[in-house]
């Protein structure tokens, strides 16, 4: 029989309750779910994230079959499949001749276009569902931006608050406080960080297992192993994992938010990132239970309103971002970097601490925790001065947790200041000393994250002043980079010299090359 709708649900669509879904009739409709080659290798992908994406695709296939749902599955390891959408998804046009295309939009402006110009092709319509996964449409956060000059997180999100009324009195924050920032910059005393439960770790069932076999074999070059693959593949897993975080490490997640510590990949943080982008969890089950967490007395109110922030706000605001600046976000260039992504941060060899013991657990686990993206790994990319899509790219190849409409603004906006300051309102560049305030990597580093200059000079230290020299004449004008400018100002001629020539040696030596990848 003839198929009514196609419903074409991508590997970070993974939702039981999604309106494509929901509108499902089985009798009529069938769902396509592809696993493309070119999707894997167009940057080299991690092996964990491969595993993920795939794993959780079969088990969210086998969810929809025992539902009596008719699932089209195009395997990576099947002789039929193309390597790319662009070339699959026509071929099951032309094999079931549905009478319509149905999906969620997709988390990546790339595929929908590819969605769009495969129906016109096909002479086939097209429905593109809003994406009730998420608490702001695009639509909600185009009218938020509309007729405001600068796009401020702070206001989006008490504008979340308000309209949604979490941890809401009234008008007013519950405890007459919208934000907890001050309470939650602790780092960890000399004892470091003590034993903190990781994150439950899920054995891999029969299908994962035999997903690990394939990524192994079909991607022996990429990044990492498949062996200790343990995210969370389905809905009741990413449940089991929340439950875990909030009890174990939601207490303690505000105060130690942006401390680090040397072969700690987690900390207090929930690595629940990678469930939330595949959908298999839903952003307000995470906030309730945070939420239910505080009225119980289980943890503070810091904590909690620091983790509904990180979700409700950021999750929110980026989304909104990426889908009100896109496709041009993408080109965005404003500091005018063209270098590429250091061996480093593929795994290579290197005598900085803090990079060498970020990427270790990079590429052990997919995943690194926010103050690592932000305050070493792309600091390094900024102060190297690499081309800001090489960087998106490269977290596209290496985390568990990237996905287009998220990984962009982060990389592009918050880390690289690429979009000149849509996301961000100044550059977030720092030197050694505030790696070493807040983790232990300098003490067991051969730099001194003190020196800019001289041969133990921190890179990071180094490549900070000359940053803020290259940047001077565009950066003047910014009110919130005016201490960090009149400090340089206080430096001797002589020493910003001897800074501007070590840089050039740092930026000879840790040039990236293109085929790393
Ligand atoms: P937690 O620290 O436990 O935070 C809880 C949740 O809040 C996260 O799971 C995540 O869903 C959300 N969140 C927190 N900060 C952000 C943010 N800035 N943007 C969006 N959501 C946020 N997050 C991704 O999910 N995918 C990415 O590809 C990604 N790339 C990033 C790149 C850079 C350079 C930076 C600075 C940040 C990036 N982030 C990304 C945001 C953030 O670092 C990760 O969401 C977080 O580290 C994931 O770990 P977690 O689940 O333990 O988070
Ligand atoms: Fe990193 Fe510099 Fe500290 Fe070494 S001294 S760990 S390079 S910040």
């Amino acid at each position: 029989m003839a198929v009514r709708d196609l419903v074409v649900v991508f590997g970070d669509q993974l939702d039981l309750t999604s309106p494509a879904i929901a509108a499902l009739d089985p009798a009529r409709d069938a769902v396509l779910m592809m696993e493309v080659a070119d999707e894997a290798t167009r940057v080299r992908q991690h092996k964990l994230r491969l595993v993920l994406f795939f794993a959780a695709m079969r088990h969210f296939r086998d969810a929809l079959r025992e539902r009596g749902v008719t699932v089209h599955y195009a395997a990576l390891d099947e002789r039929d499949t193309r390597e790319r959408f662009r070339d699959e998804i026509p071929r099951w046009i032309r094999a079931l001749r549905p009478a319509r295309l149905v999906a969620v939009q997709p988390g990546d402006h790339r595929v929908l276009q590819t969605l769009r110009a495969a129906a016109r092709a096909e002479a086939l319509d097209l429905d593109v569902l809003d994406d009730p996964h998420f608490l702001c449409s695009a639509d909600a956060f185009r009218a938020h931006a509309q007729g405001r000059k600068t796009l401020t997180m702070e206001h989006f999100y008490r504008h979340m608050r308000r309209s949604t009324g979490i941890l809401m009195d009234g008008d007013g924050p519950v405890t007459g406080r919208w934000n907890y920032d001050e309470d939650n910059r602790e780092r960890f005393g000399a004892g470091g960080p003590g034993r903190i439960k990781a994150p439950r770790a899920f054995r891999p069932d029969a299908l994962t297992r035999e997903v690990m076999d394939l990524v192994a074999a079909r991607f022996p070059g990429h990044p990492g192993d498949v062996d200790g693959f343990d995210y969370p593949v389905t809905r009741e897993q990413a449940r089991a994992a929340l439950r875990d975080f909030v009890e174990h490490r939601l207490p303690d997640f505000g105060r130690y938010q942006d401390a680090m510590a040397s072969g700690h990949p987690y900390l207090y943080h929930s690595r629940l990132s990678s469930a939330l982008n595949l959908h298999l969890l839903d952003p307000r089950d995470a906030i309730d239970a945070a939420v239910a967490a505080w009225r119980e007395g289980h943890a503070p109110i810091a904590a909690v309103e620091g983790f509904v922030r990180q979700i409700l706000g950021w999750r929110e605001f980026v989304r909104g971002v990426y889908w009100l600046h896109m496709p041009d976000y993408a080109e965005l260039n404003a500091l005018d970097a063209h270098g590429e992504v250091p061996a480093a941060l593929w795994g290579g060899d290197t005598d900085m601490a803090c990079i060498r013991d970020s990427v270790r657990g990079l590429v052990d686990t997919a995943y690194a925790h926010h103050i690592q993206r932000l305050m070493v790994l792309g600091l390094w990319c900024q102060l190297l001065g690499v081309h800001p899509y090489r960087v998106h790219e490269w977290h596209l190849a290496m985390y568990a947790d990237a996905v287009d409409w998220v990984s962009l603004p982060n990389v592009l906006g918050m880390s690289q200041h690429a979009d000149g300051g849509i996301v961000g309102s100044k550059p977030y560049v720092a030197s050694g000393n505030y790696v070493n305030r807040m983790s232990d990597y300098c003490a067991g580093c051969r730099y001194d994250p003190k020196a800019a200059t001289g041969d133990a000079a921190c890179p990071i230290t180094t490549l900070y002043w000359d940053f803020l020299s290259r940047h001077r004449n565009r950066l003047r004008g910014n009110r919130r980079m005016g201490f960090q400018l009149k400090n340089l100002d206080r430096k001797p001629d002589a020493e910003r010299r001897a800074i501007r020539e070590r840089a050039k040696a740092l930026r000879r030596e840790h040039a990236g090359e293109r085929s790393v990848q």
